[in-house]
C-alpha cells in the first residue's frame, strides 16, 4: 500500500480546479495587466463578500496586512502593541517595523488563543492596538477583546491568517474587529501560487486609508497623500483566488471532518488534542496536539514516514531578533506550547485511512514504551 503522506497536499487541490486555474492564468497573461488588472477589484469584491464586511483589498502578504493596518491606524514609534508570543514571527515583525513595542499577553493552553484576562492589565497610555491571533483556524476571546478594545478606545487587528471562514458566533473571522488580516500564503486553507494577503474592515475612512497605503499611498497617479508602500496583489493572484474561493468552506469542512477523525481515534491518555470553544468554529489550519514526549514522537513519525511540524518551537520574545528579558517565564503557558505542540497532516484531501495510519502510528510510539 503506497500511502504517500504530505502535511499539505497542494497538488491534489491544483489538480481538482487544473483547467479553470490554467485558463484563468492564461487570461492574465494574454492581457499583460498583471498590475491591478480587473480580476483585483474582482476578487475583492468577492473576498468582501464571503468575510461578510463591506471593504476589502487584496495585498502582496499576510505580513502586508498586518503592516498596513498597523500604519492605517497611525502606529508608530513609541507606541506599544498588545499580542500574543505564540503566533508567526510576522505578527510581531511588523510592530517592530513600523518603530513600536510589542507586548506580550500569554495564551490560554486549551485555545492557544490570546489569555484575554490579562489584556486589560498591559494597557498603557502608549498602547495603540491589540492584536490577537486566530491561531491554528480557531478565532480568539472576541466579544471580550471588543469589550475592552471599546473600553479604552483601542483598535483591535485580527491576525486572520490561518483562520478565514472560522466563525465566532454568528461572525465570520476578519471582519469582527477593526480591521481583518489574512493571509494566501501556498499552504493556508485559501492559498495562492505565490504570496498574497487581504485586509478587511467596516470602517469607510480605513478603507480609503488601506485602498492608498498599498499603493503608495496613492489613488491619483503621482500624486501621494499619505506615506505608502508597494503592497498591491498581484493580477494573477487575484486570478487564481477567484477560481479557488468558492470552494473554501467545502476544503474547510473536510479539514473539520480529518479533524473529526483525529479527535475521536486518538487516545487522550497520550495526547492532548485541539479543543474548540462551542460558540465558534474551527478550521484547523493545523490541527495539533500536544505531547510531553514530542521530540522523540516527532522522531519516531518521521521515521515511519508520517511528517510533522512544531508551529512554532519558540515563544517569540526568546528569538534573537526580538529577544526582551522582561517576558521571560511571564508567559509561562507560550513556553509550555512551544515545548509540546506537534501539528499533524492536515489538508482537504487526506483520507480516513491515512488518519488512521497517522493514529496508529501515533499509538505505535506510545506503546513501545
Ligand atoms: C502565515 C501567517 C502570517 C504571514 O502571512 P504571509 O502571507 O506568509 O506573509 C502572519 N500571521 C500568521 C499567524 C500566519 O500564520
Amino acid at each position: 500500500m503506497n500511502l504517500k503522506m504530505p502535511l499539505v497536499d497542494l497538488k491534489a487541490q491544483h489538480l481538482e480546479l487544473k483547467s479553470e486555474i490554467d485558463a484563468a492564468i492564461r487570461d492574465v497573461v494574454d492581457s499583460q495587466q498583471f498590475i491591478m488588472g480587473p480580476q483585483v477589484a474582482e476578487f475583492e469584491q468577492d473576498l468582501a463578500a464571503y468575510a461578510q464586511v463591506p471593504y476589502a483589498f487584496g495585498c502582496a502578504s499576510g505580513t502586508d496586512a498586518l503592516q498596513l493596518a498597523l500604519m492605517a491606524l497611525g502606529v508608530g514609534p513609541g507606541d506599544e502593541v498588545i499580542t500574543s508570543p505564540f503566533t508567526f514571527a510576522a505578527t510581531v515583525e511588523v510592530i517592530a517595523l513600523l518603530g513600536a513595542t510589542p507586548v506580550y499577553t500569554d495564551i490560554d493552553l486549551a485555545s492557544y488563543n490570546i489569555r484575554v484576562d490579562q489584556v486589560a492589565g498591559l494597557i498603557t497610555p502608549r498602547t495603540k492596538a491589540i492584536i490577537p491571533v486566530h491561531l491554528y483556524g480557531q478565532p480568539a476571546d472576541m466579544d471580550e477583546l471588543l469589550e475592552i478594545g471599546k473600553r479604552h478606545e483601542i483598535p483591535i487587528v485580527e491576525d486572520g491568517a490561518q483562520a478565514l471562514g472560522a466563525y465566532y458566533r454568528d461572525e465570520k473571522v476578519c471582519g469582527l474587529g477593526t480591521i481583518g488580516c489574512t493571509s494566501f500564503f501556498p499552504a493556508k486553507n485559501l492559498g495562492a501560487y505565490g504570496d498574497a494577503g487581504g485586509v478587511f474592515t467596516r470602517d469607510e475612512a480605513l478603507a480609503d486609508r488601506l485602498a492608498k497605503i498599498r499603493a503608495h499611498g496613492s489613488d491619483k497617479r503621482y500624486w501621494h497623500e499619505l506615506l505608502g508602500v508597494n503592497s498591491r496583489i498581484d493580477t494573477l493572484q487575484a486570478a487564481i483566488l477567484q477560481v479557488k474561493l468558492p470552494h473554501l468552506d467545502r476544503w474547510n469542512q473536510h479539514r473539520q471532518q480529518v479533524a473529526a477523525w483525529y479527535n475521536e481515534q486518538l487516545n487522550p491518555a497520550w495526547v492532548t488534542t485541539p479543543v474548540c470553544g462551542v460558540d465558534r468554529t474551527h478550521i484547523y489550519q493545523q490541527y495539533t496536539i500536544r505531547v510531553e514526549q514530542r521530540d522523540a514522537l516527532q522522531q519516531y513519525l518521521t521515521k515511519n514516514g508520517i511528517p510533522s511540524a512544531v508551529h512554532y518551537p519558540t515563544p517569540l520574545y526568546l528569538q534573537p531578533v526580538f529577544r526582551d528579558a522582561q517576558w521571560d517565564s511571564r508567559c509561562p503557558n507560550s513556553e509550555k506550547a512551544s515545548n509540546t505542540v506537534l501539528s499533524l497532516p492536515m489538508h482537504p484531501y487526506l483520507t480516513r485511512e491515512q488518519v488512521q495510519l497517522v493514529v496508529d502510528t501515533i499509538h505505535g510510539f506510545f506503546e513501545q514504551d
